[in-house]
């Protein structure tokens, strides 16, 4: 998620929620406590498909309202959807979850979507020839797995969070086996929900048509960066995620990624002061906004305030203070864009780094006291150098955005 600049800071993105969701998304589910509101949002018939879950509760309803299993104590239980219900919680966060039952039935109930593994039994290989007496030999192939001493070395020569070189040409039994390894060391998981991409697309509703110009830039940014055509505009008819306005005022987002489904800040997208303060919008005339992550002046101004007082108030603290040029329309334009291709990156399996110029940067791995999911180390201030440009408000990938999406696909995560 992008967080909104809180005192004046630059822009802070979230975690994800997807919490990491950035930020606030990624509680999980078990948060859910009975006294908050929940409400279903939206239910969908999906196909019968089958399922397994190691952990997470069924609940009775999809209000969430009593927990009836504990799935610790069904990992071997094969589940089948039938119904997907998205909801939203009384702080505004929309989840995720399914309706399934097992093979007869008595089983029942809504479990939160991600933790739903799609069951395939695994096939074993039959190697060597039968012999004469007709046995065969029948044992499971065991690939040939990179170690991970080879592993941990491959990445510690990599740039900080950028897999590159062979850790991009690896087999898939070394991604299928080090997937945690993965995850930890560049700040990546499994963020969508099952079913948004579909043979590595994902084909997105956009329920405002004064979206769609921004969702159509920020899709031909992904797709021209990875070479694919991995995101689509979809149809009310015809889609695996959807993009709209919400309100995240009170949780404080310009965007959220909820695991189906991406959200725009209508009352930000809609003020012209946000989020470098007033600007001449009728101009054609380019104008230079400074900007400083400094968080004690300007409280609520809009970064453009932060023009009078671009210096360090704390020199303990590293505040990056950069400058942005363009026509006020257009700057406004890109910073919406840069939010919506930083919440697609996150449903690529993106969490955040501590470089501003990334499109997944975000000013600290912990917001709301809630560490983002797959973290390398925490960091409070961006590592960046003063004067470059924000990934967010150029909407602009980074070579690392890019090579860590390639991570993700390879990992299955898209
Ligand atoms: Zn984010």
């Amino acid at each position: 998620m992008i967080m909104k600049q809180r005192h004046g800071i630059i822009t802070v993105i979230l975690a994800m929620m997807f919490s990491i969701g950035f930020l606030a998304n990624f509680n999980a589910p078990e948060n859910v406590e009975a006294k908050q509101t929940v409400k279903v949002v939206k239910v969908q018939k999906v196909a019968s498909k089958p399922y397994r879950a190691s952990k997470g509760y069924m609940y009775n309803s999809a209000k969430l309202t009593k927990k009836i299993h504990n799935l610790k104590n069904y990992k071997k239980t094969t589940f089948y959807s039938k119904k997907r219900v998205t909801v939203r919680t009384s702080s505004n966060k929309k989840s995720t979850y399914m309706y399934v039952a097992n093979k007869n039935g008595k089983i029942k109930g809504y479990v939160y979507a991600k933790y739903l593994k799609l069951y395939q039994p695994t096939t074993i290989n039959i190697v060597g020839t039968p012999t004469n007496s007709g046995n065969t030999q029948t044992e499971t192939t065991t690939p040939n797995l990179i170690s991970k001493a080879n592993l941990e070395s491959m990445i510690a020569t990599s740039p900080d969070l950028d897999p590159t070189g062979q850790l991009l040409s690896l087999t898939t039994g070394d991604y299928a086996t080090y997937k945690s390894v993965f995850d930890k060391n560049f700040n990546v998981g499994d963020y969508a929900d099952n079913g948004v991409f579909n043979n590595d697309q994902a084909s997105i509703y956009v329920e405002s048509s004064q979206l769609v110009p921004y969702v159509q830039k920020a899709i031909d940014k992904w797709n021209n960066a990875l070479g694919s055509i991995v995101f689509t505009l979809g149809t009310r008819q015809s889609h695996s995620m959807t993009l709209d306005f919400g309100n995240g005022q009170i949780a404080g987002w310009d965007g959220v990624f909820f695991g189906n489904g991406i959200d725009v800040d209508y009352t930000s997208f809609h003020d012209s002061t946000y989020p470098y303060g007033y600007l001449p919008m009728s101009s054609n005339q380019p104008v230079t906004i400074h900007l400083s992550t400094d968080d004690t002046s300007g409280v609520g101004d809009g970064m453009a305030a932060h023009a009078a007082n671009n210096f360090h108030y704390d020199r303990t603290n590293h505040y990056l203070t950069t400058t942005i040029t363009g026509v006020p329309r257009e700057l406004l334009e890109t910073y919406w864009v840069g939010v919506i291709t930083h919440e697609l990156g996150h449903s690529l399996g993106l969490d955040h780094t501590p470089y501003f110029q990334d499109i997944m940067a975000a000013q600290t791995g912990v917001e709301d006291g809630q560490s983002q999911e797959n973290m390398k180390y925490n960091w409070t201030d961006y590592k960046d150098a003063d004067n470059t440009q924000g990934g967010t408000m150029t909407a602009t990938l980074t070579q690392r955005d890019i090579d860590r999406a390639k991570l993700t696909k390879l990992l299955g995560y898209w």
